[in-house]
């Protein structure tokens, strides 16, 4: 079942005097939460970093100058309904604006949902012809909405679609499914994933909290049909802006043999200032994560950069250079000399 804005003070998620105010939200976002998902909110914890991400709030109106609606410059680089192109060896192929739950932090917050549907049998030709026809394409990155939503036929039509495309090497879904609504994880989606080509799954995942039982056994199934998966994160205040937070977050993945491959400083998208640090603390706490986990917890702090000039690693720099050659810091923080390269003058 999905919870909708007016279902919040019922299930116990929103005090009474707040409903006009989530009525509100709910007028210009959309709104839902999945059983699985309310589940996990202790509705005692006014700081419940569960309820921060998904339960609307009236902060959400707090609009500033720097805002954007289309925060990552989407618009301007789709060519063809359902498809961006800002990279050379790679597209996005978007074939559902809606999602099981939407994140108050969402960057495509005012593209997605019901408003925007799915693609329909033309615009999905299309799609795949602009795909076709263009060989430097290596990648097709599956995103939306949340893909996982389609129906597991549709899914394997989309696989197959673009699995018989000879230069696509990779498909690439994004998913918050497996985490939010993991029942929908059946034999019949995994089944769907089966290509020739590679098909890679990343999971959206914040919170250590989010990774129940059921999530991870449906990670599990997609591990289990040899899927390689990977993560993505956002960092938000309030909710994982704490080492230990996300020491716990990555452990608990790459144990569930996810690797953590990104973490998105949040964008530009209106009405979510209340989720944005400082990349300062972000590199921070990059650093403070080097130091407490494993290679493997490590993913790269990401920003993209605002007006669609794609996204660039923003993390700590270990090494800097002066004239007498490099200097290098270790994870504790202590500086060591690395010599600039020999000029090859005592060789032969
Ligand atoms: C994020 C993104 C991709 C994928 O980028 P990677 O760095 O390869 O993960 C591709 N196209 C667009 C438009 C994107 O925003
Ligand atoms: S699942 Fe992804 S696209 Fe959907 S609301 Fe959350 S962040 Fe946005």
């Amino acid at each position: 079942m999905t919870l909708r804005a007016d279902d919040l003070v019922p299930a116990g998620l929103v005090a009474p005097e707040r409903l006009d105010g989530v009525r509100q939200v709910a007028k210009r976002f959309q709104v839902a939460l999945t059983d699985d998902i309310v589940a996990l909110i202790d509705p005692g914890d006014a700081a419940d970093p569960i309820a921060a991400q998904f339960v609307p709030s009236a902060v959400e109106f707090e609009t500033a100058s720097e805002e954007q609606a289309d925060p990552i410059g989407d618009e301007r680089r789709s060519p063809v309904p359902g498809i961006v192109h800002r990279y050379r060896d790679r597209v996005l192929l978007k074939p559902t604006l809606v999602c099981p739950v939407y994140c108050r932090y969402c960057f495509r917050r005012e593209q997605i949902g019901a408003r925007g549907k799915v693609l329909g049998r033309a615009a999905l030709e299309r799609a795949y012809s602009y795909i076709r026809e263009r060989p430097e394409i290596w990648e097709v990155v599956v995103t939306g909405g949340d893909p996982f939503l389609l129906a597991p036929r549709r899914i394997g039509e989309l696989v197959a679609a673009v699995a018989a495309v000879e230069h696509v090497q990779v498909i690439r879904f994004h998913t918050r499914v497996p985490i939010v609504d993991p029942r929908r994880v059946s034999a019949r989606l995994v089944q769907a994933l089966e290509a020739e080509k590679a098909v890679y799954v990343v999971v959206h995942a914040n919170h250590p909290r989010e990774l129940s039982d059921t999530a991870r056994a449906a990670v599990a199934r997609l591990a289990r049909a040899g899927i390689p998966l990977l993560s993505q994160s956002v960092l938000l205040r309030g909710v994982n802006d704490d080492a230990a937070v996300l020491e716990e977050l990555f452990r608990k993945l790459v144990a569930m043999r996810v690797k953590p491959y990104y973490l998105h400083h949040p964008d530009l998208a209106r009405g979510t200032g209340h989720f944005r640090g400082d990349i300062a603390d972000g590199q921070r706490l990059m650093r403070e994560l080097r130091r407490r986990a494993s290679g493997l917890c490590q993913p790269t702090y990401v920003l993209d950069i605002p007006g669609g000039h794609g996204k660039v690693p923003v993390g700590p720099c270990w090494l800097k250079n002066d004239a007498a050659g490099w200097v290098v810091e270790d994870a504790g923080g202590t500086a060591h000399r690395y010599p600039p390269r020999g000029r090859g003058e005592d060789t032969v």
